[in-house]
């Protein structure tokens, strides 16, 4: 029972630190409320022979060699280029939205003129946000800008956050900008890539020879004290290091009150063959037409897949509820500066527990991708030893 490190949660945060922490000779252990390891990356091959990831489709990029070559000694890697289109104004268009987009949307002679207006006023290879382009004073471009808000970033907010797009901190919309190009990948970091056998594997990997125990909740065995600022494991004081990777709220039994999430339903369904024409199809449509922001067909994320059968996941934005039989899953922290207080005043609780780390998606409250999360992971082993 004498634990070096315990780490709460088994996906990216967690498991960089478990992983380090244990070639470091550390005795670790891993508490994980699912019955399974790898977070929200967890995949499996489906009854289709389809790669499904189960918490919603992860697709792995970034600008980070370091974190390349911190995951490439888990797995082998395939080249992936992630394309979107999405079913704007009844066009099936590519999306971030770009130059091949206001062809696909508009009469020749119209089109030409929004994309000259549009090269003229950022030049040629920009990214504007779509809160950058409303801000436009050309009458021609704000045209365009109001057409793409509408169509492409109005309703998919609104559906995705149950807020609209001004009540949301910008940098959420700024994920998807407008390309003034014909750059139609989704994103456009210089490593685009999967892992060979999937994300699972790369989480057994890193996990080998650590001791986790699935199906606990850190409150189960845990408990901080936020008075006499001590870790209690299983009723002893606990004076190693604990790295939390989950909600600060529940941490502390819901003290302050529920931080905000927003969570998902996935729809699964099989069909014949291929269904749609790219891996994603997004659906910015009004939620009077389709309640749901996006439709995955996984295997076309597959480096050798299945030609019969496919798998696809409809993907329904809900509101977070814990004890919901549906919808009980946080995804994704709600970004307002309202909320961003609240979780300020959950850290202040804990500031002076000089052995508790948090680090992660929830435990941070942040909007972070794969590869930001693994490379804060490597620098806070590096802070800590
Ligand atoms: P998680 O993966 O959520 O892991 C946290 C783990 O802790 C979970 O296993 C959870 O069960 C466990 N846990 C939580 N609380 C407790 C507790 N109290 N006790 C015990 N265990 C607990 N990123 C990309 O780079 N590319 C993508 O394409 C992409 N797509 C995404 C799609 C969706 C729908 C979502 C929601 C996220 C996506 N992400 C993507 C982001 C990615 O999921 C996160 O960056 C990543 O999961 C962060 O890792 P983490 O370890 O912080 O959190
Ligand atoms: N977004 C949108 N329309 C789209 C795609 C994205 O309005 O067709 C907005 C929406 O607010 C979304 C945000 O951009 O939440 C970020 O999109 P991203 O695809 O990065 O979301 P994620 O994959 O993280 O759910």
């Amino acid at each position: 029972m004498n634990y070096d490190v315990i780490i709460v949660g088994a996906g990216f945060a967690g498991s960089v630190m478990a992983q380090k922490f244990h070639e470091d000779g550390k005795k670790v252990l891993v508490i994980e409320s699912r019955k399974h390891i790898g977070g929200n990356m967890y995949d499996y091959i489906d009854e289709n022979g389809v790669n499904r990831h189960q918490y919603g489709p992860h697709i792995f990029h970034t600008n980070s060699k370091r974190v390349v070559d911190y995951l490439s000694n888990f797995t082998d890697w395939y080249p992936y280029v992630h394309r979107v289109l999405g079913k704007v104004n009844g066009h099936i268009v590519p999306i971030p939205f770009n130059l091949k987009s206001i062809e696909d949307s508009f009469e020749a002679e119209k089109a030409e003129r929004l994309k000259k207006v549009l090269v003229d006023s950022y030049g040629m290879d920009k990214k504007v946000p779509i809160l950058e382009l409303r801000k436009n004073k050309d009458p021609n471009v704000v045209e365009l800008a109001n057409y793409i808000y509408e169509y492409v970033f109005k309703y998919y907010t609104m559906k995705q956050w149950g807020l609209t797009v001004e009540q949301i901190d910008p940098n959420v919309t700024n994920r998807v900008p407008v390309n003034v190009s014909y750059d139609d990948r989704y994103f456009a970091d210089a490593y685009q890539i999967m892992p060979k056998e999937g994300y699972t594997k790369i989480f057994e990997k890193m996990l080998d020879g650590v001791e986790v125990w699935l199906n606990t909740k850190a409150n189960d065995v845990l408990h901080v004290d936020v008075e006499d600022k001590k870790i209690y494991f299983q009723n002893e004081e606990f004076k190693g290091i604990l790295i939390y990777t989950g909600a600060v709220d529940e941490l502390l039994d819901y003290h302050l009150g529920e931080l905000p999430y927003r969570s998902l339903r996935f729809d699964i369904e099989t069909h014949d063959g291929q269904y749609q024409q790219a891996t994603t199809i997004n659906y910015p449509t009004p939620h009077s037409q389709n309640a749901f922001t996006r439709i995955t067909e996984y295997k076309l994320m597959m480096e050798n897949y299945p030609k019969d059968k496919t798998t696809i996941a409809i993907e329904y934005p809900l509101a977070y509820d814990r004890k919901a039989y549906e919808g009980n899953i946080p995804y994704y922290p709600i970004f307002t500066e309202e909320n961003q207080a609240k979780y300020e005043r959950y850290c202040s609780l804990l500031d002076d527990i000089d052995n508790l780390y948090l680090l992660g998606r929830l435990a941070e409250y942040k909007y972070y991708n794969m590869d930001a999360i693994i490379d804060k992971a490597l620098d806070l082993y590096e802070k800590i030893r």
